[in-house]
């Protein structure tokens, strides 16, 4: 079996040792004489699947007992829409954080149902930092923020305190590191980077929060409803579940979440201690916010961009492109890219400075 280090922000590489798992139970899983793909999802099997993963998923994050776990579709990008609908709670008003890319397409959703104020913003200094001061109205219903902005590579290291509920789009950085679920409203993260398959969007969300979904709200939308039929008032992502649920059992296996976050502590130091030797290559990211899972970077000579992206693809590193907003390099690096991966990239980097610097 030949594996490439793909460092794509997403769809992302999965452990190989769940794509293995996932591929002897491919035409029967565990005796029952059924794919996984085949299953209903109200049969004993696909309820036992779905149940283990969420019993998986609470004891990774500790998540308190009055905190619903909804496994959902439509991506983070309906959680954009999803979370004003449900949250407002007849307020009219939400607080916005504005980091980059990710975090402005939230804001801009919400436009649509609220009076959405900005509390916090980098755009000053071009997203490259995370702004810890946030001027948040005390009647609005809530304040959301990116707590890693894939595209940019910033990513808040300390959860903010805030008066109101917090909300997050954690996508990019969820199940990398710890994270005390009682700080917040709500997180919610889309699973194709460090959870599973695309296709399944997860979210957390505390009790209370719920049951006052704006009229008109599609009932497969609101979370309230979601919770009370188990995340299956439709027919759920049931193959992503169970792709998600093997991550949930891999992490375990590794030791859990401080386990995961050492191994992603050591793997972006290996890539930022080659950024900041170099003279050749640079992080554009303030030090104390550089996100540990998407490194973007530039080259000193940007007419080598296309040079560098095809020696690396000739040595197995693919999807090293930054997104076409901010243009360079951005290597993900998330929990199933083993350090093995990032250290070759950093021969190649170091290679291709010897050469064109
Ligand atoms: N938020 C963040 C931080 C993301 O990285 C992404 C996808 N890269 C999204 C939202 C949108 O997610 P989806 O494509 O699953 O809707």
């Amino acid at each position: 079996m030949s594996r490439i280090y793909n460092f794509s922000a997403g769809p992302a590489m999965l452990p190989a040792e769940v794509l293995a798992r996932a591929g002897d139970e491919m035409l029967d899983w565990r005796g029952s004489g059924m794919s996984v793909m085949e299953m209903s999802h109200r049969g004993k099997e696909f309820m036992s699947i779905a149940a283990e993963a969420e019993a998986d998923l609470r004891s990774l994050l500790a998540i308190p007992a009055n905190y619903k776990v909804l496994f959902l579709q439509g991506g983070a990008t309906l959680q954009f829409a999803q979370v004003p609908m449900n949250l407002l709670r007849g307020k009219g008003k939400a607080d916005y954080v504005i980091t980059g890319e990710w975090s402005k397409k939230a804001i801009k959703e919400a436009k649509n149902y609220c009076d959405a104020a900005v509390a916090a913003s980098s755009e000053d200094r071009n997203f490259t930092y995370a702004p810890k001061t946030w001027n948040v109205r005390k009647d609005a219903a809530y304040v959301h923020y990116c707590s890693n902005e894939t595209i940019g590579g910033v990513e808040y290291h300390e959860v903010p305190k805030a008066e109101i509920p917090l909300v997050a789009d954690a996508s990019s950085h969820f199940l990398s590191r710890p994270l005390d679920v009682a700080k917040f409203g709500l997180i919610y993260a889309g699973a194709q980077k460090n959870a599973g398959p695309a296709g399944l969007t997860i979210v957390i969300v505390r009790d209370d929060l719920i049951g006052q979904a704006a009229k008109g709200t599609p009932s497969v939308m609101d979370y309230k409803g979601q919770a009370d039929a188990d995340s299956m008032l439709n027919t759920p992502a049931t193959y992503s579940m169970y792709i998600a649920g093997l991550v949930f059992k891999w992490i375990k296996h590794q030791g859990g979440l401080a386990a995961m976050e050492k191994q992603n502590i050591e793997k972006a130091k290996v890539l930022y201690d080659c950024l900041d030797s170099s003279q050749f290559f640079a992080s554009p990211v303030a030090k104390e916010d550089r996100s540990r899972m998407n490194v973007p970077f530039t080259l000193k000579d940007k007419s080598l961009d296309d040079a560098f992206l095809k020696g690396a693809a000739q040595r197995d590193l693919t999807q090293l492109k930054g997104h076409r907003s901010v243009g360079g390099m951005r290597a993900s690096i998330y929990n199933a890219m083993p350090i093995e991966g990032v250290r070759k990239l950093v021969s190649y980097m170091k290679e291709f400075e010897s050469k064109h610097g």
